[in-house]
């Protein structure tokens, strides 16, 4: 099933004609409305007029983050004031927030985009939504709530945190669906076992999971853990919010659709700005090709990963594969670029551990040196145990030099490996998890 089939197949030509459409009125709009954008082009000795369609997109200018921080709060808006009718905020942990305002349109669009989503992920009319996205100013909560009311669900407004309330929604309420970040599905994984709450006792089916990196190694435990297709849900408040992309519950694993009729999305060499081929890993720019409230024109989403199409795809639209991080979250270690996600995903390999890691960075005279603490699986432990301590040193040896020849032949990066009891590195309580620890001094 999908929720707008005519939208969601229609052919390449077809798409590019609404997109070209849709950027040409957006720009003239925008030039109009935004001074930033009116001084921007005029800057660019760029008329409106000539951009005639998406193949002209590469003339604009890019916009960034610092764009919305220096027109804080409202300067980017298009509309008067009178027509907003919601307001959204990032966490702003760097300064001030980055803020977005909705007109009733635009939350219209947010709530068909969820609704698309949620129907990709396997959700149907009729189930119920156990919405563990925190409510506020983050664009989570509230983002899958409209969508999934739209889409004819019932909505479990549950928010994040307080697991021992959430589980026992989840044996009560009987929701088939779940959304909330990869890292919060594997805490109610992990105290679904340590309660003693055996899967018998939930209806789950799906999981939508979004709003941090997360990889294979996760999806196998909380598939595992909770007994539901794991799908990936992409986004960012600056674009819309959750609902930019979407994994389609069938095609796990190959990627999320961009619902490019509303996010016309590019990817570009983080250093030179220049637009890469498909299926080249870079920097992803979206423009936004509907919204009325505060349209993005190229904006630099800092997150890292390539665009193409899939041919093997009930869907037309293009996929972008998993993000591998922010661009501002990569490391550098002697020279070697590190994204956590990269470690995580040789986690997979060894039923020893459980993915709950951390990467320690800390920095040794002149040299930076990262140290991968991850702890051991249960079960392992249990095995352990029963034997002397003298085989247990040999054996947890053995595994850290695996894991160690694991990343060091993958990654390139010799990194010290810290075997953890199970349980001894921080959980996510119900947001998104950082997996860096970064102990450099500046
Ligand atoms: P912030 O985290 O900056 O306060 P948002 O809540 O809008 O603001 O988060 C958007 C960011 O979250 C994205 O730019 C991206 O880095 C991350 N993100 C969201 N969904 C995913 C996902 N499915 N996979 C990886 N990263 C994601």
């Amino acid at each position: 099933m999908m929720y707008q089939p005519e939208i969601e197949t229609m052919s390449l030509p077809r798409i590019r004609k609404l997109q070209s459409d849709r950027l040409s009125q957006l720009v003239s709009r925008l030039y109009k409305k935004v001074p930033f954008y009116k001084n921007a082009l005029d800057e660019g000795g760029i008329k409106p007029a000539d951009i005639r369609g998406i193949e002209d997109l590469h003339k604009l200018p890019f916009t960034y983050k610092s764009d919305l921080r220096d027109h804080y709060p409202f300067d980017l808006f298009a509309v008067p004031q009178q027509e907003i009718r919601r307001i959204h905020a990032s966490s702003g942990t760097t300064g001030k927030p980055t803020v977005v305002g909705y007109s009733a349109a635009d939350l219209d669009i947010f709530d068909e985009v969820v609704a698309r989503s949620l129907v990709c992920a396997g959700a149907r009319p009729g189930m119920k939504l156990h919405n563990a996205y925190g409510y506020g100013l983050f664009t989570g909560g509230l983002g899958m709530h409209g969508g999934a009311q739209k889409l004819g669900m019932a909505v479990i407004p549950v928010s994040g945190g307080m697991t021992d309330r959430q589980l026992m929604i989840l044996q009560d309420f009987q929701p088939e669906v779940i959304c909330c970040t990869p890292s919060y599905a594997q805490t109610l994984a992990e105290e679904m076992v340590s309660r003693n709450i055996s899967l018998n006792q939930l209806k789950l089916k799906y999981a939508i999971l979004g709003a941090e990196p997360w990889t294979e190694t996760i999806r196998s435990q909380v598939e595992k853990g909770l007994q539901v297709k794991a799908t990936n849900i992409y986004g960012l408040s600056e674009i819309i919010g959750p609902g930019v992309s979407q994994e389609d519950q069938e095609e796990r694993g190959n990627g999320s659709h961009i619902w490019e009729d509303h996010f016309f999305p590019e990817v570009v060499d983080k250093d030179t700005g220049e637009p890469l081929p498909y299926g080249q890993e870079g920097v992803l720019v979206f423009t936004t090709l509907t919204k009325e409230a505060m349209p993005l024109l190229r904006y630099r989403t800092n997150d890292i990963c390539s665009i193409y199409y899939d041919k093997h795809s009930k869907r037309t639209h293009i996929k972008m594969s998993p993000i591998k991080g922010r661009a501002d979250d990569m490391l550098i270690i002697r020279g070697v670029n590190l994204f956590h996600t990269q470690v995580e995903v040789l986690l997979q390999d060894f039923s020893e551990v459980v993915p709950n890691y951390q990467l320690l960075v800390s920095r040794t005279k002149t040299l930076d040196e990262v140290t991968l603490k991850v702890e051991l699986a249960p079960a392992f432990e249990k095995e352990l145990s029963r034997i002397s301590q003298d085989s247990k040193n040999e054996k947890l040896q053995l595994l850290s030099g695996n894991i160690q020849t694991k990343i060091r032949n993958n990654i390139g990066l010799g990194m010290a490996v810290q075997l953890m009891k199970y349980q001894e590195i921080p959980r996510s309580q119900g947001g998104k998890l950082s997996r860096i620890l970064d102990m450099r001094e500046g």
